[in-house]
Protein backbone atom coordinates (compact mmCIF):
# COMPACT_ATOMS: atom_id res chain seq x y z
CA UNK A 1 0.00 0.00 0.00
CA UNK A 2 1.55 3.45 -0.81
CA UNK A 3 0.25 6.70 0.14
CA UNK A 4 -2.48 8.32 -1.21
CA UNK A 5 -0.87 10.90 -3.51
CA UNK A 6 -0.19 7.32 -5.58
CA UNK A 7 -4.09 7.14 -6.12
CA UNK A 8 -4.25 10.75 -7.65
CA UNK A 9 -5.68 12.14 -4.53
CA UNK A 10 -3.70 15.33 -5.02
CA UNK A 11 -5.56 16.91 -7.84
CA UNK A 12 -4.40 20.46 -7.21
CA UNK A 13 -0.60 19.56 -8.94
CA UNK A 14 -0.31 19.45 -12.17
CA UNK A 15 0.61 16.34 -14.20
CA UNK A 16 4.53 16.30 -14.07
CA UNK A 17 4.40 16.78 -10.14
CA UNK A 18 2.53 14.26 -9.88
CA UNK A 19 4.51 11.60 -11.38
CA UNK A 20 7.40 13.02 -9.68
CA UNK A 21 5.52 12.48 -6.43
CA UNK A 22 4.23 9.41 -7.27
CA UNK A 23 6.68 6.25 -5.59
CA UNK A 24 9.75 5.73 -6.79
CA UNK A 25 9.16 2.24 -6.85
CA UNK A 26 5.80 2.06 -9.01
CA UNK A 27 7.91 4.23 -11.15
CA UNK A 28 10.54 1.78 -11.48
CA UNK A 29 8.36 -0.94 -12.18
CA UNK A 30 6.49 0.97 -14.92
CA UNK A 31 10.14 1.06 -16.15
CA UNK A 32 10.90 -2.52 -16.05
CA UNK A 33 10.30 -5.14 -19.07
CA UNK A 34 7.21 -7.39 -17.19
CA UNK A 35 9.87 -10.14 -16.90
CA UNK A 36 11.64 -7.90 -14.29
CA UNK A 37 8.14 -6.28 -13.01
CA UNK A 38 7.18 -10.38 -12.05
CA UNK A 39 10.63 -10.72 -10.23
CA UNK A 40 10.80 -7.73 -8.63
CA UNK A 41 7.10 -8.40 -7.06
CA UNK A 42 8.37 -11.99 -6.16
CA UNK A 43 11.15 -10.05 -3.76
CA UNK A 44 10.44 -9.27 -0.13
CA UNK A 45 8.21 -6.82 -1.48
CA UNK A 46 7.76 -3.38 -2.63
CA UNK A 47 7.95 -1.02 0.41
CA UNK A 48 5.06 0.76 1.95
CA UNK A 49 6.71 3.58 3.62
CA UNK A 50 6.23 6.51 1.81
CA UNK A 51 10.08 7.47 -0.14
CA UNK A 52 11.70 10.26 0.72
CA UNK A 53 9.66 13.81 -0.49
CA UNK A 54 6.45 11.81 -1.11
CA UNK A 55 3.53 13.15 1.50
CA UNK A 56 1.54 10.72 3.83
CA UNK A 57 -1.64 11.22 5.20
CA UNK A 58 -0.41 10.34 8.81
CA UNK A 59 3.13 8.99 10.10
CA UNK A 60 2.85 5.31 12.02
CA UNK A 61 1.58 6.13 15.31
CA UNK A 62 4.49 7.01 18.70
CA UNK A 63 5.05 3.94 20.83
CA UNK A 64 4.34 4.03 24.66
CA UNK A 65 8.19 3.35 24.79
CA UNK A 66 8.93 6.10 23.36
CA UNK A 67 6.75 8.61 24.99
CA UNK A 68 8.89 10.87 27.56
CA UNK A 69 6.66 12.85 30.46
CA UNK A 70 4.50 15.47 29.06
CA UNK A 71 5.73 19.14 28.51
CA UNK A 72 3.42 22.05 30.56
CA UNK A 73 2.97 23.86 27.66
CA UNK A 74 2.34 27.14 29.23
CA UNK A 75 6.11 26.64 30.39
CA UNK A 76 7.62 24.99 27.42
CA UNK A 77 10.23 22.75 28.61
CA UNK A 78 10.62 20.42 31.67
CA UNK A 79 12.94 19.38 34.38
CA UNK A 80 14.33 16.33 35.53
CA UNK A 81 16.45 15.49 38.57
CA UNK A 82 18.97 13.18 37.63
CA UNK A 83 21.09 13.16 40.91
CA UNK A 84 22.58 15.45 43.51
CA UNK A 85 22.69 18.53 42.11
CA UNK A 86 22.01 17.45 38.21
CA UNK A 87 18.96 18.13 36.28
CA UNK A 88 17.84 17.54 32.74
CA UNK A 89 16.17 20.46 30.95
CA UNK A 90 14.03 19.50 28.10
CA UNK A 91 11.55 21.13 25.25
CA UNK A 92 10.69 17.18 24.23
CA UNK A 93 12.67 18.20 20.72
CA UNK A 94 16.08 18.85 22.72
CA UNK A 95 17.77 18.08 26.14
CA UNK A 96 20.47 19.68 28.17
CA UNK A 97 21.81 19.57 31.54
CA UNK A 98 22.68 21.78 34.47
CA UNK A 99 24.71 20.76 37.58
CA UNK A 100 24.80 22.70 40.78
CA UNK A 101 27.39 23.35 42.94
CA UNK A 102 28.62 24.80 45.92
CA UNK A 103 29.21 28.21 44.36
CA UNK A 104 27.49 28.39 41.09
CA UNK A 105 26.26 26.38 38.36
CA UNK A 106 27.40 24.32 34.94
CA UNK A 107 25.45 24.37 32.08
CA UNK A 108 25.67 21.62 29.17
CA UNK A 109 24.69 22.87 25.67
CA UNK A 110 21.99 25.67 25.40
CA UNK A 111 19.68 24.93 22.59
CA UNK A 112 18.27 27.72 21.22
CA UNK A 113 15.02 26.58 21.36
CA UNK A 114 14.37 27.29 25.09
CA UNK A 115 17.81 28.84 25.92
CA UNK A 116 16.45 31.40 26.62
CA UNK A 117 14.37 29.80 30.02
CA UNK A 118 17.26 27.44 30.88
CA UNK A 119 17.70 30.89 33.47
CA UNK A 120 14.15 30.54 34.35
CA UNK A 121 14.71 26.44 34.62
CA UNK A 122 17.91 26.84 36.84
CA UNK A 123 16.17 29.56 39.12
CA UNK A 124 13.53 27.29 39.85
CA UNK A 125 16.11 24.94 42.14
CA UNK A 126 18.88 27.45 42.98
CA UNK A 127 19.85 31.38 42.53
CA UNK A 128 22.93 30.86 42.19
CA UNK A 129 25.42 31.88 38.68
CA UNK A 130 25.70 30.49 35.73
CA UNK A 131 30.23 30.09 35.85
CA UNK A 132 30.74 27.40 33.57
CA UNK A 133 29.06 26.46 29.83
CA UNK A 134 30.32 23.33 28.50
CA UNK A 135 29.55 22.29 24.64
CA UNK A 136 28.53 18.79 23.54
CA UNK A 137 29.77 19.75 19.59
CA UNK A 138 29.66 22.52 17.72
CA UNK A 139 26.18 22.27 15.87
CA UNK A 140 24.24 25.53 16.11
CA UNK A 141 20.90 23.55 17.42
CA UNK A 142 22.59 22.52 20.75
CA UNK A 143 24.77 25.50 21.58
CA UNK A 144 22.91 28.38 19.37
CA UNK A 145 21.61 29.79 22.18
CA UNK A 146 24.58 30.47 24.24
CA UNK A 147 24.18 34.18 24.42
CA UNK A 148 21.43 34.14 26.05
CA UNK A 149 22.39 32.71 29.34
CA UNK A 150 23.84 35.77 30.08
CA UNK A 151 27.21 36.39 32.25
CA UNK A 152 30.77 35.55 30.94
CA UNK A 153 30.83 32.08 31.92
CA UNK A 154 33.96 29.92 31.11
CA UNK A 155 33.56 27.75 27.73
CA UNK A 156 35.05 24.66 27.76
CA UNK A 157 34.79 22.49 24.50
CA UNK A 158 37.04 20.56 22.46
CA UNK A 159 39.77 21.29 19.95
CA UNK A 160 37.80 20.11 17.11
CA UNK A 161 34.73 22.07 18.48
CA UNK A 162 36.88 25.76 19.11
CA UNK A 163 38.34 25.31 15.15
CA UNK A 164 34.69 24.84 13.54
CA UNK A 165 33.55 28.00 16.04
CA UNK A 166 36.41 29.79 14.90
CA UNK A 167 35.28 28.89 11.30
CA UNK A 168 31.77 29.76 11.80
CA UNK A 169 32.35 32.87 12.91
CA UNK A 170 28.47 33.11 14.77
CA UNK A 171 28.37 35.64 17.13
CA UNK A 172 25.56 33.02 18.58
CA UNK A 173 28.20 30.82 19.39
CA UNK A 174 31.44 32.17 21.28
CA UNK A 175 34.41 30.33 20.94
CA UNK A 176 35.27 28.61 23.83
CA UNK A 177 37.69 29.27 26.39
CA UNK A 178 38.83 26.41 27.59
CA UNK A 179 40.05 23.80 25.39
CA UNK A 180 41.04 19.97 25.71
CA UNK A 181 42.12 17.38 22.86
CA UNK A 182 40.71 13.95 24.75
CA UNK A 183 40.10 14.47 28.12
CA UNK A 184 39.29 17.39 30.98
CA UNK A 185 38.38 16.99 33.96
CA UNK A 186 36.01 19.81 35.37
CA UNK A 187 36.26 19.52 39.79
CA UNK A 188 33.59 22.77 40.94
CA UNK A 189 33.12 22.28 44.50
CA UNK A 190 31.68 18.95 45.09
CA UNK A 191 30.75 17.76 41.91
CA UNK A 192 32.62 16.16 39.51
CA UNK A 193 32.34 15.93 34.83
CA UNK A 194 33.93 13.92 32.79
CA UNK A 195 34.69 15.03 29.50
CA UNK A 196 35.96 12.73 26.93
CA UNK A 197 36.59 12.78 23.68
CA UNK A 198 35.77 9.38 21.42
CA UNK A 199 37.02 10.74 17.89
CA UNK A 200 34.42 11.21 14.93
CA UNK A 201 31.33 9.94 14.28
CA UNK A 202 28.79 12.48 14.56
CA UNK A 203 30.58 15.68 13.93
CA UNK A 204 34.43 15.86 14.99
CA UNK A 205 34.88 17.28 18.54
CA UNK A 206 31.47 15.42 19.85
CA UNK A 207 32.57 14.45 23.67
CA UNK A 208 30.67 12.56 26.56
CA UNK A 209 30.12 14.71 29.35
CA UNK A 210 29.71 11.97 32.14
CA UNK A 211 28.81 12.86 36.06
CA UNK A 212 30.18 9.49 37.77
CA UNK A 213 28.01 10.62 40.97
CA UNK A 214 25.18 10.78 39.19
CA UNK A 215 25.94 7.80 37.05
CA UNK A 216 24.74 10.26 34.33
CA UNK A 217 26.20 10.84 30.91
CA UNK A 218 25.47 13.02 28.00
CA UNK A 219 26.27 12.01 24.31
CA UNK A 220 24.50 14.14 21.97
CA UNK A 221 22.76 12.83 18.55
CA UNK A 222 23.98 9.30 19.05
CA UNK A 223 21.45 7.20 20.33
CA UNK A 224 17.73 8.86 20.46
CA UNK A 225 16.22 6.90 23.26
CA UNK A 226 13.14 4.62 21.74
CA UNK A 227 13.14 6.23 18.60
CA UNK A 228 14.79 5.61 14.97
CA UNK A 229 18.06 8.28 14.69
CA UNK A 230 17.32 11.45 13.00
CA UNK A 231 18.24 11.08 9.29
CA UNK A 232 21.41 9.28 8.18
CA UNK A 233 22.50 8.30 11.63
CA UNK A 234 21.73 11.52 13.09
CA UNK A 235 23.62 13.10 10.07
CA UNK A 236 26.92 11.11 11.17
CA UNK A 237 29.65 11.98 9.18
CA UNK A 238 31.52 8.76 9.46
CA UNK A 239 29.18 6.42 9.66
CA UNK A 240 31.58 3.46 11.02
CA UNK A 241 32.67 5.43 13.54
CA UNK A 242 29.38 6.05 14.66
CA UNK A 243 28.10 2.27 14.62
CA UNK A 244 31.44 1.60 16.23
CA UNK A 245 30.36 4.81 19.35
CA UNK A 246 27.10 3.20 19.41
CA UNK A 247 28.32 -0.34 20.69
CA UNK A 248 30.91 0.86 22.84
CA UNK A 249 28.40 2.91 24.85
CA UNK A 250 27.02 -0.54 26.01
CA UNK A 251 30.08 -0.83 27.74
CA UNK A 252 29.97 2.80 29.58
CA UNK A 253 29.18 2.57 33.09
CA UNK A 254 25.97 4.81 33.04
CA UNK A 255 22.26 4.58 33.85
CA UNK A 256 21.18 7.70 32.47
CA UNK A 257 21.68 8.58 29.10
CA UNK A 258 20.86 12.28 28.11
CA UNK A 259 20.87 11.75 24.25
CA UNK A 260 20.36 15.41 23.69
CA UNK A 261 16.67 14.63 21.47
CA UNK A 262 13.33 13.50 22.06
CA UNK A 263 11.04 13.21 24.76
CA UNK A 264 13.07 11.50 27.39
CA UNK A 265 16.58 10.10 28.81
CA UNK A 266 18.18 6.32 28.14
CA UNK A 267 19.14 3.58 29.57
CA UNK A 268 21.21 0.76 28.36
CA UNK A 269 17.90 -0.83 26.69
CA UNK A 270 17.75 1.87 24.20
CA UNK A 271 21.71 1.53 23.63
CA UNK A 272 21.42 -2.15 22.69
CA UNK A 273 17.89 -1.45 20.50
CA UNK A 274 20.29 0.97 18.33
CA UNK A 275 22.84 -2.12 18.49
CA UNK A 276 20.05 -4.26 16.89
CA UNK A 277 19.18 -1.87 14.65
CA UNK A 278 22.19 -0.74 13.53
CA UNK A 279 23.31 -4.85 12.81
CA UNK A 280 19.92 -5.17 11.23
CA UNK A 281 20.14 -2.42 8.66
CA UNK A 282 24.10 -3.50 7.83
CA UNK A 283 22.86 -6.80 7.05
CA UNK A 284 19.99 -5.76 4.85
CA UNK A 285 21.96 -3.68 2.76
CA UNK A 286 24.71 -5.97 3.07
CA UNK A 287 22.71 -8.70 1.55
CA UNK A 288 21.09 -6.36 -1.11
CA UNK A 289 24.03 -4.69 -2.46
CA UNK A 290 25.74 -8.42 -3.21
CA UNK A 291 22.06 -9.98 -4.86
CA UNK A 292 20.86 -6.97 -6.96
CA UNK A 293 22.65 -6.56 -9.75
CA UNK A 294 24.95 -3.26 -10.95
CA UNK A 295 23.74 -2.21 -14.03
CA UNK A 296 22.40 -1.98 -16.82
CA UNK A 297 19.80 0.58 -16.51
CA UNK A 298 16.52 -0.32 -17.63
CA UNK A 299 15.71 2.03 -20.16
CA UNK A 300 18.20 1.70 -22.89
CA UNK A 301 17.41 5.51 -23.86
CA UNK A 302 19.58 6.22 -20.46
CA UNK A 303 22.52 4.28 -21.58
CA UNK A 304 25.32 7.54 -21.89
CA UNK A 305 24.09 8.32 -18.50
CA UNK A 306 26.48 7.49 -15.96
CA UNK A 307 24.64 8.57 -12.88
CA UNK A 308 21.66 6.69 -13.94
CA UNK A 309 23.39 3.26 -13.11
CA UNK A 310 24.22 4.85 -9.75
CA UNK A 311 20.85 5.96 -8.91
CA UNK A 312 18.84 3.15 -10.19
CA UNK A 313 21.13 0.47 -8.25
CA UNK A 314 21.30 2.17 -5.29
CA UNK A 315 17.73 2.74 -5.66
CA UNK A 316 17.25 -0.89 -5.79
CA UNK A 317 19.32 -1.76 -2.74
CA UNK A 318 17.24 0.87 -0.41
CA UNK A 319 13.80 -0.34 -1.76
CA UNK A 320 15.11 -3.74 -0.83
CA UNK A 321 16.43 -2.30 2.54
CA UNK A 322 13.23 -0.49 3.73
CA UNK A 323 10.91 -3.48 2.34
CA UNK A 324 13.13 -5.81 4.66
CA UNK A 325 13.36 -3.57 8.09
CA UNK A 326 9.73 -2.62 7.85
CA UNK A 327 8.52 -5.66 9.33
CA UNK A 328 10.58 -5.82 12.00
CA UNK A 329 10.91 -2.18 12.50
CA UNK A 330 8.14 0.03 12.03
CA UNK A 331 6.14 -0.97 15.39
CA UNK A 332 9.33 -1.03 17.63
CA UNK A 333 11.33 2.02 17.49
CA UNK A 334 9.20 5.37 17.17
CA UNK A 335 9.19 7.50 14.11
CA UNK A 336 10.29 3.97 11.55
CA UNK A 337 8.35 5.46 8.67
CA UNK A 338 9.97 9.20 8.63
CA UNK A 339 13.82 8.72 8.32
CA UNK A 340 14.00 4.73 7.09
CA UNK A 341 14.57 5.76 3.83
CA UNK A 342 17.21 8.27 4.22
CA UNK A 343 19.07 5.20 6.80
CA UNK A 344 18.71 2.97 4.29
CA UNK A 345 20.28 5.50 1.68
CA UNK A 346 23.31 6.31 4.17
CA UNK A 347 23.95 2.63 4.93
CA UNK A 348 24.40 2.10 1.07
CA UNK A 349 26.26 4.71 0.52
CA UNK A 350 28.55 4.05 3.57
CA UNK A 351 29.06 0.36 2.66
CA UNK A 352 30.07 1.17 -0.96
CA UNK A 353 32.70 3.43 0.02
CA UNK A 354 33.67 3.92 3.68
ZN1 LIG B 1 24.72 17.62 16.09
Amino acid sequence: MLPNVCSGGIKSFGALALIMSCCASTYARAQQSPAASDAASAKPGVPDIAPIGVPVAKFLDIPEAARGPRIDPSKGFRIEKLGEGLYLVTDSFYQSMFMVYETGVVVVDAPPSYAGKIGQAIASVTNKPVTHLIYSHAHIDHIGGAGTLGGHPIVIAQDETARLLRRAADPDRPLPTVTFAKSYTLKVGSQLLELSYPGNGHEPGNIQIYAPAQKTLMYVDVVFPGWIPFRRFGVAQDVPGYFQQVRDLDRHPFEKLVGGHVNRIGTHADVKLQIAFDDDIKAAVGAALKSEPFGPVPNSADAGNQWAVIADYTGRVARTCVATMTPRWKDRIAGFDTFIWDQCYAMEQSLRVD
